[in-house]
């Protein structure tokens, strides 16, 4: 007999859940063999459809949920089942602050080998809905209809959205707008299978304690038909709304913006404040999408960093520099070294509208640039890291730990890549001290987390 004790495709099971992966998805077994079911929660008792045998591992469907989670709740969501955005809007709010903590402890656990970690409860939101400053839509057409939304679970195919309940609620009419507008003027909608057509993507940004608005609009041409129109037709239905950009995209990828933006309305950015430093937002820079908890995280890497106003601080991957200019107030010199040109050129406006002369931003790759401080002879006292899912390039963690800061704070959207860099850091003489998940991506799997590592031998 078969690994799988022949398991079936296609035949229905009673299993038990005892766990979720880090996808959200739960695990159970049929015999001793492993199933995954979209949907389930660790605990609960579910009658599941096998989908998908495979050789070590197995698929489900679930069809019924016998036992349920007391975490267990009926999602809000009317498309939940199609789109792939909110893969936990099943578990109330409190299950998903446990589930992202839980996360984060298995990853530092058995990637990292981190044991004994103090690893705090997920501070999460008052009011968990509507968060989403930024929202990035695919366009498309199904059925002649004109489409503005998301892609469907692990497919190109869209999904229309009416009501969705994480982003700024100011969004459906900018996209009620765009899709009125499209239809009415004809423009032309952007094929993947062609690369014919013009309009590609939408781009919504909003500043919460400024309520400015930038519309984006990734395009295949140069520019945009009827412009004057749709200026004027975005004033008068966005209150608020302070630019719009355009941004060329002619290239037959997934990736999706182009290098080039055209400003057709306003500035090209709008402002924002995390607690009281203000910031400038470009389209192609980086800010955190959920500004009330980007504070509740930012204040927390505040703490662990520990300034007294005579520390050299780094922040690798700044973006527009949120966290140097949070720290710079209580620092005596920061640097902030970020790849994307817009970026740097934002946090250095970022620096001047906020007074802070003791920040500098270096564009660059953070693995090139600070290697080029500490051969310069810079000494950082404190060094924070926020790099993007893929973790910290190794030659950065290299030199930090010959940079010897007594203190390094790691900020991460990813815990898998945290608990690797950990694991290196650690056998560099620093210890872990204390772990922060801070939930940015309420409904969603996503886990953003902070930790306080220190030299041992300080
Ligand atoms: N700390 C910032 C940004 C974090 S997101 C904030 O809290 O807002 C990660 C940032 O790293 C992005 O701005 C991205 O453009 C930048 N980045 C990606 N790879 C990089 C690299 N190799 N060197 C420097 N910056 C990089």
């Amino acid at each position: 007999m078969s690994k799988n004790n022949g398991i079936m495709k296609n035949q229905d099971y009673i299993i038990e859940i005892t766990g979720q992966t880090h996808e959200g998805m739960g695990v159970g077994k049929i015999d001793d063999f492993a199933v995954f079911v979209a949907g389930a929660i660790a605990g609960e008792e579910v009658k599941v459809k096998v989908v998908k045998v495979l050789k070590n591992y197995s698929y489900g469907k679930l069809l019924e949920v016998i036992t349920g989670s007391p975490n267990r709740r009926d999602p809000l969501c009317n498309v939940i089942r199609r789109c792939g955005g909110c893969q936990l809007q099943h578990m109330n709010y409190e299950g998903q602050l446990n589930f992202k903590k839980q996360v984060v402890k298995d990853a530092l656990e058995r990637i990292g080998g981190l044991k004994d970690v103090i690893i705090h409860d997920t501070l999460g939101m008052k009011y968990p809905w509507h968060y989403r400053n930024k929202s990035q839509l695919p366009v498309g057409i199904s059925e002649k209809e004109i489409q503005i939304g998301f892609y469907a679970k692990r497919s190109h195919e869209m999904i229309d959205i009416d009501n969705c309940l994480i982003q700024d609620k100011i969004f459906q009419t900018a996209i009620n707008i765009m899709k009125q507008f499209i239809k009415d003027y004809k423009i032309s909608i952007y094929d993947e299978n062609t690369g014919i057509g013009l309009i590609r993507h939408i781009i919504l940004r909003k500043g919460f304690k400024t309520e400015e608005i930038m519309v984006g609009i990734v395009i295949n041409g140069d520019g945009f038909p009827y412009a004057g129109e749709l200026i004027e037709v975005l004033k008068q239905g966005i209150c608020g709304l302070k630019t719009i950009v355009l941004n060329i995209n002619k290239k037959k990828t997934n990736v999706i913006y182009g290098l080039k933006n055209k400003i057709i309305y306003g500035d090209g950015f709008i402002y924002d404040y995390i607690g009281d430093v203000k910031f400038r937002i470009s389209l192609l820079s980086f800010f955190q999408v959920n500004p009330i908890q980007t504070k509740v995280l930012y204040d927390k890497v505040m703490e662990y960093a520990g300034l007294t106003g005579k520390e050299t601080v780094i922040d690798a991957y700044c973006g527009i520099g949120t966290i140097s200019l949070f720290l710079s107030r209580k620092a005596k010199k920061v640097y902030g070294v970020e790849v994307v040109e817009e970026a740097v050129v934002d946090a250095k406006e970022n620096a001047r509208l906020n007074g802070a002369d003791n920040a500098e931003f270096i564009l660059g790759e953070a693995e090139i640039e600070i290697p080029k401080l500490y051969e310069r002879g810079v000494k950082a006292d404190v060094i924070i890291v926020d790099p993007p899912r893929k973790g910290c390039d190794i030659r950065l963690l290299g030199v930090i730990a010959k940079m010897a800061p007594k203190k390094i704070i790691y900020v991460s959207c990813n815990p898998s890549t945290l608990a690797r860099d950990l694991k290196y850091l650690v056998s560099e003489g620093y210890g872990v001290k204390e772990v922060q998940p801070v939930d940015l991506f309420a409904q969603t799997v996503h886990v953003e987390v902070t930790c306080k590592l220190t030299k041992v031998d300080n």
